[in-house]
């Protein structure tokens, strides 16, 4: 028979997906303000750890019970209540995979990050989306009409992205306490820049799930690694479906050399806070409107000027991200340095003189408020700083 005659069929939730491809190339030696990461890099005492890996460790298959505690310790849980991921895209599949069956149904806020429903699609999931109102504050009230007994998975990211924008703790209680039959993700893939953690309340709900990464304050993006924190019982589950050895030797190794020191991140993502007030105060002074945010970047709308500053940035080898498919006119800046974000800053005050300000194609009913300066989420939030992260 004819080789290309090909009778494979794919399953049908692979047939109804649109091939997801990741918006990036070309992206070396350029300012890179477009994925979220960590704008320097890695500790040195982490690229040592690279450097002095012996050839015994990479020719073994990756063990992990060594490392669990000391990752245990350091996030404040016990070892049986978390499990090590490729990234928190896999603790996101492993969630999907535990607990929701073709036909059941996901629920997410939109815009949210794509992965949720990426992996929700792949498992033939109903998705069911609640839109961001126009200030972009959390749609908790729209989430809580849409839970009923089908939901069996809810993901939130916070601070989420691309808004920026978090749910207070009195919103997620709500959720979790609402849907007691959905797994209830909270995505804390920005904590080390937001200082908000819902950790702590692992005891008092059962199905609260938490993630966390690697890849944004430590540097790590490209090693994948994550964490996927729950209950006891509940992580045992995840284990079960979850490919024995998905996390690899050179992640394990470097996450651990990331956490012996974790002053080199915390130092770091102190920094971006600054420069993400440094960045607010020059848009403000520019008038461009901009979404309050938590995390280590800002959504600002540029309205119809949007195109034209993309173009005028990438003159000035500096990319950012389009949004402007799910959020009109929107452009996510990634914030870096203090340094970059001077560069980044005379890039857009040049940009700006001859760009126009679009804000009059922008929603009036977009409220703008000033991001909340760190030390003011934890002193005033409910949420606490995991101190026992050393
Ligand atoms: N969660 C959120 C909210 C993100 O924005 C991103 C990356 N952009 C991730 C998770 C991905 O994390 P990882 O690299 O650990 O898969």
């Amino acid at each position: 028979m004819a080789a290309n005659n090909n009778s494979l069929q794919p399953r049908t939730a692979i047939e109804r997906m649109d091939p997801y491809r990741p918006p990036s190339s070309d992206r070396g030696g350029k300012l890179r303000l477009d994925f979220n990461e960590n704008t320097v890099g890695c500790s040195p005492r982490v690229r040592q750890a690279l450097r002095s890996m012996p050839s015994d460790a990479l020719a073994i298959y990756p063990e992990y019970q060594h490392a669990l505690p000391r990752f245990a310790a350091y996030f404040g849980v016990t070892p049986g209540q978390l499990t090590l991921t490729n990234g928190t895209d896999e603790a996101i599949q492993l969630v999907v995979n535990t607990y929701v069956n073709a036909g059941d149904a996901v629920l997410l806020a939109r815009p949210a990050y794509a992965m949720y429903r990426f992996y929700a699609q792949v498992a033939g999931a109903r998705i069911v989306e609640v839109p961001y109102p126009a200030d972009l504050s959390f749609p908790a009230r729209g989430l809580l009409r849409k839970i009923n007994s089908r939901v069996r998975a809810i993901f939130i990211a916070n601070p989420n992205n691309p808004t920026g924008t978090s749910a207070s703790p009195a919103q997620i209680k709500s959720l979790l306490r609402a849907a007691p039959r959905a797994a209830v993700v909270v995505d804390e893939a920005y904590f080390e820049f937001s200082g908000q953690t819902v950790l702590p309340w692992l005891a008092e709900y059962p199905n609260l799930f938490v993630s966390r990464t690697f890849s944004k304050a430590v540097g790590l993006a490209a090693v994948r690694l994550g964490c996927l924190f729950s209950r006891a019982v509940n992580i045992q589950a995840v284990r079960k479906g979850q490919s024995p050895y998905s996390v690899n030797g050179v992640a394990v190794a470097l996450g651990l050399a990331a956490i012996r020191h974790p002053g080199y991140f915390r130092k770091y993502a102190a920094e971006v806070v600054r420069a993400r007030a440094l960045l607010c105060r020059e848009l403000d002074s520019l008038g461009w409107r901009y979404f309050p945010s938590d995390a280590n970047f800002v959504l600002v709308d540029f309205g119809s000027a949007a195109a034209d500053m993309r173009q005028k940035l990438g003159e000035r080898q500096i990319l950012v991200r389009d949004r402007s498919y799910e959020l009109p006119g929107c452009v996510r800046i990634t914030v870096g340095t203090v340094r970059q974000t001077k560069k980044l800053i005379r890039a857009l005050r040049a940009a700006s003189e001859t760009a126009g300000h679009g804000v009059s194609h922008a929603d009036p009913a977009r409220r703008i408020r000033r991001p909340q300066p760190l030390r003011d989420v934890i002193r005033n939030g409910s949420f606490r700083l995991r101190t026992q992260e050393k």
